[in-house]
Order: C-alpha cells, then structure tokens, then sequence
C-alpha cells in the first residue's frame, strides 16, 4: 500500500506536515516500518488499509498515558534496551505507597513529604507523580484514603492497587475522571476487572506469579479487546524480579513479541521490606532496567535527590550536554560586595562549583555565559568559552549593578584568558581562580581575608 504523498507537494523542505508530523511520505513512511509511529497519524490513508497496516506496524512497546493535565505521564513507547543505541522515551515515575491499614500520622507525614521534598534542577521538575493506594482489608477506610488524598492538594496522578474487583469498583468511581492505573488484575479476576475500566478506557495493571503466567494472562485480557496494560514483573526476590523485568524487555524489543510489549509497575516498597537504603538502591537498579512506576514506601529527602538525579542521567540524550540557563545566580546571599564568579553553562561543571562556592558560605555573584554547554577546557578548545564570551555576559548580564565589587574570578584552567579579559574589562580586576572545584572555599577565604 503507497502512501498518497499529497503531503510532499505542499512542504518545504523544513517544513513537516502538520498531519503527520514529518517532511516527506518517506521519512513517514521509515518510522513506521521501525514501529516508531502508527500509521494511523497519516490521514490520506484509506481505512482498510490503516486496519491491515496497523498490527503489522504498530510500535513494539505501547506509550501508556496516565493521569490528567498537570498530572499527565506517558510510560512505556521504548523502542531501544540501552541508551547508548537511543535516547530512551519517557522516564520513569516514582510513587509512594499509601494503605488502609497505616496509621493515620504516618499517612499526613507522607503527604506532607511529597509535598516539601520537590526540587527543579536543570529545568527539570523532580517530585513524586504517583500516590499508589492500596486496599489491605477495611473498605471503608480504603475509600475515606482515597478521599483525603483526592482533597489534600497533592498534585500527583493515582494507582489504585485492589484486587477485590467489588471495592475497584467503588473506589474507580472517585478517581475515575483522574485517568488513574487500576492495578490488580490477576488469573482469577481478569475478566471482572477488564469489565470495570473498558468503558472508560483506564489502565489495567496486571500481575501473575511467574513469567508465563504473566505472558499467558496478557494473551488472555488482549483476547477480551483490551490492550492498556501496566505488567507488574515482580517476584518475591530481587533477583527473580530483576530477572523477569529484563526478559520483558527482552522479549519484547529483541524478540519482536508485542505481548509483553508494556510499561511496568515495580513494589520496590515490598521487595524492600522496609528498609528506605535499600528502596534507594533497588530504585537506582529498576530506573536502568526497565521499571516505569516505581513505588516506594515514602519520598522522604533521604531517597529524593539520588533517585531524581539517577533518573535524569538516565532518560536524557547522551549526546546533548545537560545545560543550566545563561544568568546570574547569586550564591550564599551575595550582595553589593560580593565578588563575581565565572564557569561554563555545562550542568555538571555548574553544579560542581556552585556547591564548593555553597560549601565555603561566602557570598558569590556567579555568572554562566552561553559557552555551548561544555566543560571549561573543551569549551574553551571549541572557541566558546573566550575573553569575548566572558565580557560580553559580564555587561550583558546586569551584574554590575547588582554589585559594587569589580573582582571577576575565573577558572584556573583558562588563566591564558586573563590578559585578554583586562583588555576587555578594563575597570575590573581579573583574578585567576582553582583548576579544581575542590580548592574553592580555601581560596574564597584566602580572597576575603586580603
Ligand atoms: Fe504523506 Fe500522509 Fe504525511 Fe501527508 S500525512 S506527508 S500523505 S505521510
């Protein structure tokens, strides 16, 4: 079946089709035969053929949405098991477990945690995306649970985990508009639970007690029509459900097997038992390979920071240095006296610096030119990080009237600059700083004490 190519006769050449989203049938036509796209975002096509094509080309991993508007995440759609080949889809999310059977306290102490421990960094907000509830036993506590969570302001996305289908039922009635994941779904159950989110189209999660099973009982739901799914690959070990997490995968994108093409869920909080170290360590291993939900007993600032930052690494292109924007970032409370500092706009170089300056407690004026977001060598070897570069962001960049000091420091490892930064800026006094980030707050001190 030929695409029409009514699209290319109206593009240029950098131009996409607003339809399909690419420059040419072509290029179209390629993601499709990878599985990247459907072909049912071309709309010249006929309907029979959209059907015929459709199965055939579908993308081997479904993109499962979860959620609703501010709290809106896609998992799953990974066309790839290793970074290195291609920047992974959509990152992880992690989820904090709330049950009817925990003390009240304890569950307003966890709210609280998820509101406070939230951070941005590099653009990026980290925070919890997911409350998973769970029904242990009291009904009506479960669904008072569900009440307070709904009205405590959180804004995060739900996971329903019960697999008594009567209380599902109940309970998808007070989050059903929130788009939620009905998690739950067993050998026994399937068919009542399927019953339960078909007609709103909500997210089924499954569970089994080994791989085949799982493999068998997806068979089975996809029989009934229904193929928005979240596997759960858990075991009662680490390793057996390390195991199966990989062979999904596996078996999915290596094996071409669409069956186990899904997002998953992960109880790290169970395979824990209790110990937040370990939910630290089990969490960094699932965020690589290959969990989309990870549910934790608490977000608590112990867990927050490693997890977020593992996650970030992980789910971002390798090739395009992670970049803080271009400004000024007043460090320590800096004020009309406080000296300015220079470094590259690279994240890791950024982060490093500020938290030596942060580490010294002496107020700094930092100020990030645009230096194409490498470290300062190679910045400086690609003609980005110059005295033209470092004296433009100084004027450009409001510093001056931020503070009266006229002392720049630059990095140690570009003190070849330093002549050519007098000519520049020739009211300031250019002061050569560390080549390593670590000698900061000694030399800080050492500044302040002149
Ligand atoms: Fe071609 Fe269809 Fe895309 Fe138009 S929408 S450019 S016809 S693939």
């Amino acid at each position: 079946m030929a695409l029409t190519g009514l699209g290319i006769f109206k593009l240029t050449p950098k131009k996409n089709c607003k339809d399909c989203g690419f420059p040419t049938c072509l290029a179209f036509s390629m993601k499709v035969a990878s599985g990247a796209v459907e072909i049912s975002k071309c709309p010249h096509m006929s309907k029979e053929s959209v059907e015929k094509l459709a199965e055939a080309t579908a993308p081997l991993m479904k993109t499962i949405t979860l959620g609703k508007g501010d709290t809106e995440y896609k998992l799953g759609g990974e066309t790839v098991l290793f970074r290195h080949e291609k920047t992974l889809v959509n990152r992880n999310r992690f989820a904090v477990l709330l049950s009817d059977d925990i003390e009240g306290s304890q569950i307003d102490a966890k709210i609280q945690h998820i509101k406070d421990v939230q951070y941005v960094r590099i653009g990026e907000d980290m925070k919890t995306e997911f409350v998973a509830l769970k029904y242990v036993s009291n009904k009506d506590k479960y669904l008072e649970l569900i009440k307070k969570v709904k009205s405590s302001g959180l804004k995060v996305g739900y996971i329903l985990v019960c697999e008594d289908a009567a209380v599902m039922k109940e309970a998808l009635q007070l989050v059903k508009d929130e788009n939620p994941l009905a998690y739950g779904a067993n050998k026994d159950n399937f068919k009542e639970m399927v019953d339960l989110v078909k007609q709103d189209n909500i997210a089924l999660g499954v569970k089994a007690e080994n791989l085949e099973e799982l493999y068998n009982l997806v068979e089975e739901i996809q029989k009934l029509g229904y193929k928005n799914l979240v596997l759960d690959p858990g075991s009662k070990s680490v390793k057996q459900t390390f195991e199966n997490a990989v062979q999904i995968r596996r078996i999915n994108l290596q094996g071409q097997d669409r069956v186990f093409g899904y997002p998953s869920i992960l109880f790290l909080n169970e395979l824990a038992n209790g110990d937040k170290f370990q939910e630290v360590t089990l969490s960094t291993l699932f965020t690589m390979k290959y969990g989309s939900i990870l549910v934790l007993s608490d977000m608590d600032y112990v867990r927050a920071l490693p997890l977020y930052g593992i996650r970030q690494n992980i789910f971002t292109d390798p090739q395009k240095p992670m970049r803080v924007e271009v400004g000024v970032y007043g460090i320590n409370n800096p004020d009309d006296n406080s000296p300015v500092m220079c470094t590259v706009d690279f994240a890791l170089t950024y982060f490093i610096v500020s938290g030596e300056i942060e580490r010294s407690k002496m107020p700094v004026w930092m100020v990030i030119p645009d230096a194409g977001g490498y470290s300062v060598l190679t910045s400086w070897a690609a003609g980005k990080f110059t005295a033209d570069v470092i004296a433009g962001a100084i004027k450009k960049s409001g510093v001056e009237e931020k503070t009266k000091s006229r002392t720049l420091i630059i990095p140690g490892k570009v003190a070849v600059l330093k002549g050519e930064l007098e000519d520049s800026l020739p009211d300031w006094n250019i002061t050569v700083g560390t080549t390593e980030a670590m000698y900061i707050p000694k030399f800080l001190k050492e500044l302040a004490a002149k």
